[in-house]
């Protein structure tokens, strides 16, 4: 392993941000987590509390206004956030997803035109690569684009997509050459607005309810060439597997960051019940889960972290750690968010407490960016790859 890559440490300018962080969710979102849930309310106010503080430039690098330390610091902020409200938190990812292929593909120009209003909260960003045929199965999608002098027109619907209706940009894969198969997607950034774009209906979730869910529907709507990410054609697989490496470390994270709000709440109330004259926290039983539910956030904690040091230094086994890590700390987060319900007992399965709330948030974790039957078939694909090593 190269220098670096295991150093986990935070610079203080960095710490101070973090530590900003934590104070904007203590006083912004813990009071209305609830109710944002309860009334599918998008965390506007939390999204102005981070642009006014510049938390949606820890996202980017310097060049755009931003100070992520190479992506450091995404996904150590995105982790806090996931700590207090996983719906808040997947919002703002989604900013980062929606940036991503124009940060890896990106002409100059438009990285200086969008990623600056990003950073800056200005503009918030959505990643619209799924369809209603194409789910895991990435490449069988079937939103086209045909060029027509200097425009291209779009024709198809979008799923799932993550701040649809609330972003104003969207990175919109399409086929421009079919007979290529995933060889002939392009990616294109259509701003809101842009006649032709419409949204599907509000997505009545199980989980990170206050997260907006809805279908992108292009119907011939004409977006300028040089709408085109890097305007290049038929490079937009390349831009999406890239934008799904990079991502899924702050899925770990997210991951990460839920499974410790859940644990600490776990602790809080295992200290404090108590039943047959003592606090439930001293019977070994209850203690032992807690030491699981501990050792497993740990444990995601650094495989989370390492593929992210993996993904900045651009290292080649970055895809194969990206998806160890979204699968463990997904299924690692739902695992701990279901004992620190159990930990309530009755108390836990009401709204009284937030565990319930966590315990419907984390289940996302496993689906999205990939399920983890999806991250079990890349981690196989390298097994067979590498297993030539072992005769
Ligand atoms: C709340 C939410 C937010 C989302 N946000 C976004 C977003 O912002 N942008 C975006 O583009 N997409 C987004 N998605 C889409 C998400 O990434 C997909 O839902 C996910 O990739 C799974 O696709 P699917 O739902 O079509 O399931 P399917 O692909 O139909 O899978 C169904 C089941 O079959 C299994 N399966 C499928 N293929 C295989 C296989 N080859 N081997 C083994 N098992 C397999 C799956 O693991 C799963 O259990 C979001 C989804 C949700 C629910």
């Amino acid at each position: 392993m190269s220098n670096g890559l295991m150093d986990f440490s935070v610079p203080e300018e960095a710490q101070e941000i973090l530590d900003l962080t934590h104070k904007i969710c203590q006083e912004q979102i813990l009071p209305n987590r609830a109710k944002w849930d309860a009334d599918e309310e998008f965390p506007h106010l939390a999204f102005e509390k981070f642009a006014e503080a510049g938390i949606f430039g820890t996202m980017f690098g310097e060049e755009y206004g931003g100070m992520n330390y190479g992506g450091w610091l995404t996904v150590l902020g995105i982790e806090v956030v996931a700590e207090y409200c996983l719906g808040v938190a997947t919002s703002l990812g989604a900013v980062k997803l929606g940036a991503l292929p124009i940060e890896h593909g990106g002409t100059k120009e438009q990285k200086d035109k969008y990623l600056t209003a990003f950073a800056n909260g200005e503009k918030i960003a959505a990643f619209a690569l799924t369809e209603p045929n194409a789910g895991s199965d990435v490449p069988n999608l079937s939103t086209i684009a045909v060029k027509k002098g200097d425009r291209y027109v779009l024709n198809g619907t979008k799923q799932w997509i993550t701040n649809a209706g609330q972003a104003d940009v969207y990175t919109v894969f399409a086929l421009t050459d079919k007979s290529k198969g995933p060889r002939g997607i392009s990616c294109f950034i259509v701003e809101k607005g842009t006649k032709g774009l419409s949204f599907g209906k509000l997505e009545d979730k199980m989980g990170i309810r206050c997260s907006h869910t809805r279908q992108v529907i292009m119907e011939d709507m004409e977006i300028p060439e040089e709408n085109l990410v890097g305007l290049k054609p038929n490079q937009g697989f390349i831009h999406a597997i890239k934008t799904l490496n990079s991502s899924r470390p702050f899925i770990g994270t997210m991951a990460t960051g839920v499974s410790m709000g859940a644990y600490k709440e776990a602790v809080k109330y295992a200290r404090q019940r108590e039943q047959f004259g003592k606090n439930i926290i001293n019977f070994q039983v209850v203690n032992h889960m807690l030491a699981d539910m501990l050792t497993k956030i740990e444990a995601a904690k650094l495989l989370a972290y390492r593929a992210a040091k993996y993904s900045i230094a651009g290292h080649p086994e970055t895809a194969k750690y990206s998806a160890i890590a979204k699968l463990f700390s997904s299924e690692t987060a739902v695992q701990v968010c279901n004992d620190a319900l159990q930990l309530h007992g009755g108390y836990g399965f009401t709204k009284d407490y937030p565990v319930e709330k966590m315990y419907r948030d984390a289940k996302i974790l496993t689906i999205y960016e990939g399920t983890s039957q999806i991250q079990k078939n890349e981690i196989g694909a390298y097994i067979i790859k590498d297993a030539k090593k072992y005769i």
